[in-house]
């Protein structure tokens, strides 16, 4: 029997299929001008985007959806609103409230602006020219500053641009876990400062050829999990995943021939992201049971996969002999225990993406400061050099040496995403809460990941988490698989029984 809702429901879906099918053609064409377009071809690559982006647009503002919306809202379709069907519903009434607010020329405008920023980020960084990139930073801020206004908040204009990426969070309630969280880990890195127990990590910058360290990883993330017949991995500056399709993954990484961290950490970060993308169920792709529900879930299953598998005792004891068959030579005398140790070292470091486990969050904590104070109109992007570095030499005590390795070492806010700081410690949040649940539900853990079984793992993210898509929140999924609501506890039990011990740290008591 075909009713009347079944119809609207089957036009509403074939629609935002058709519109995920563009917006993926647009991720791909971002996806080409960040590993292989060649430089000068921007300008036309930023028109593209353009009008990709004003297409995007205009179809998730289509008066259409309202009407179907409208008709669906009141049938048994949406009876259960974490129901796949109740989902779709849902959530498309989100985005549409969201998108009809915000007029397609200011859409357009921001699309336009961004590509150009992040073109002129590139150059910017390269020649170390903060001057240049200024403008094109100040032109972003007030462009999202519109956009928080078209599209309302109840608070402050910073909520409007945090629920794009993290849905139904506040910047009160992010602020308040980030306190806690930062009340716990400055006192850490402090005593693990002042601890005679420091590691050796020489055999980390030996030399680790390129080519070598691509083949390195491709293994790895393969035996992990990756599934390269579904996904690829090239080469950026800054290292990103981006889905093209139910079947379509790209992941990217950066290579430092002396350096054996940065690309091989970077591999199974963004093989996190990954495994997320390619465990939504394909039948819902492009649709919102098929989505991914908040940015913050999505970086907690890529720093799951990097840090508390990849940093783990027993991931060594598995790993280095593999690694030792690629880099004989740089790796032959190393024992797990103290390249477990190197991996884990704690110094407070100038480059977020190269940061350890605990200032990793202070890093997100200065961003999360400085990009709410420049949408509320208290910091233009001509005093942003000399407020970052003032926020580094207080937080982190040490202040960077040029604005490259400072204030333009991420690419984020020449792209527009302002709002997306916070996801990054959200993501390590909820990252170990569920480290806790599904050790409590698996058992060992770590004689898994010392055997090189990770299947277990997998399953239990894709059972969790990736299978959901949008059906539950950020907040309803840790809730849901982990029984508790999030707290910042489970991240500074997991740094501290960690690090503790490897620094000589006594616990404190309890
Ligand atoms: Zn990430």
């Amino acid at each position: 029997m075909i009713s009347q809702e079944n119809t609207a429901f089957k036009q509403l879906c074939d629609h935002l299929r058709e519109t995920a099918q563009l917006g993926s053609v647009e991720s791909l064409l971002g996806w080409d001008e960040r590993t292989k377009m060649p430089i000068r071809g921007g300008s036309y690559r930023a028109e593209q985007m353009a009008l990709l982006a004003g297409i995007v647009h205009g179809r998730r503002t289509d008066p259409r959806i309202g009407d179907w919306l409208a008709e669906l809202e009141s049938c048994s379709l949406a009876e259960d609103p974490h129901s796949d069907a109740g989902t779709v519903i849902r959530r498309t009434r989100w985005d549409y409230d969201k998108q009809v607010r915000i007029p397609q020329s200011l859409v357009e405008e921001i699309s336009r602006t961004t590509t150009r920023g992040q073109q002129t980020w590139v150059e910017a960084r390269k020649n170390n020219d903060f001057a240049s990139l200024a403008p094109v930073l100040d032109t972003i801020i007030a462009l999202k500053q519109q956009q928080a206004e078209a599209v309302g908040y109840e608070q402050t204009p910073y909520d409007a641009l945090l629920d794009d990426f993290e849905p139904g969070e506040t910047t009160d309630n992010v602020r308040r876990i980030l306190e806690d969280l930062r009340g716990d880990l400055v006192p850490l890195v402090a005593s693990i400062a002042e601890s005679p127990n420091q590691p050796d990590t020489s055999m980390l910058t030996r030399d680790y050829p390129v080519e070598i360290q691509e083949q390195f990883g491709t293994r790895v993330a393969a035996k992990v999990g990756f599934d390269f017949e579904r996904g690829r991995l090239d080469t950026t500056h800054h290292p990103f995943c981006t889905g093209l399709g139910p079947d379509d993954c790209r992941i990217t990484t950066r290579y430092d021939p002396a350096f054996f961290s940065s690309s091989f950490f970077g591999i199974l970060h963004e093989a996190g992201h990954g495994f997320y993308e390619l465990g939504m169920r394909n039948e819902w792709y492009g649709l919102p049971p098929g989505s991914c529900t908040s940015l913050g879930i999505h970086e907690s299953q890529s720093r799951f996969w990097e840090n508390m598998v990849g940093r783990s005792e027993p991931f060594w004891n598995w790993c280095l002999p593999l690694a030792r068959q690629h880099f004989p030579d740089s790796l032959g005398d190393v024992q797990p225990a103290g390249i477990y140790f190197a991996v884990n070292a704690v110094r407070p470091s100038l480059i977020r993406v190269e940061a350890d486990e605990v200032t990793y969050n202070l890093h997100i904590i200065i961003r999360f400061e400085l990009e709410q104070a420049m949408i509320a109109g208290d910091l233009v992007a001509a005093d942003l050099p000399a407020a970052w570095n003032e926020k580094y030499q207080h937080t982190l005590g040490i202040t960077p040496p040029d604005d490259a390795d400072g204030v333009m070492q991420d690419i984020h806010w020449s792209a527009g995403l302002i709002g997306y700081f916070p996801t990054y410690a959200l993501g390590n949040l909820y990252a170990a809460q569920f480290l806790a649940a599904a050790a409590e539900e698996l058992g060992d853990i770590g004689r898994m990941v010392g055997q090189g079984q990770f299947g277990p793992l997998q399953e239990w993210m894709g059972r969790h988490i990736h299978r959901h898509g949008q059906c539950f929140s950020a907040a309803e999924l840790v809730e849901r698989a982990t029984g508790q609501p999030l707290s910042h506890k489970p991240l500074v039990d997991y740094l501290k029984n960690k690090l503790q011990p490897l620094y000589g740290l006594a616990p404190e008591p309890v």
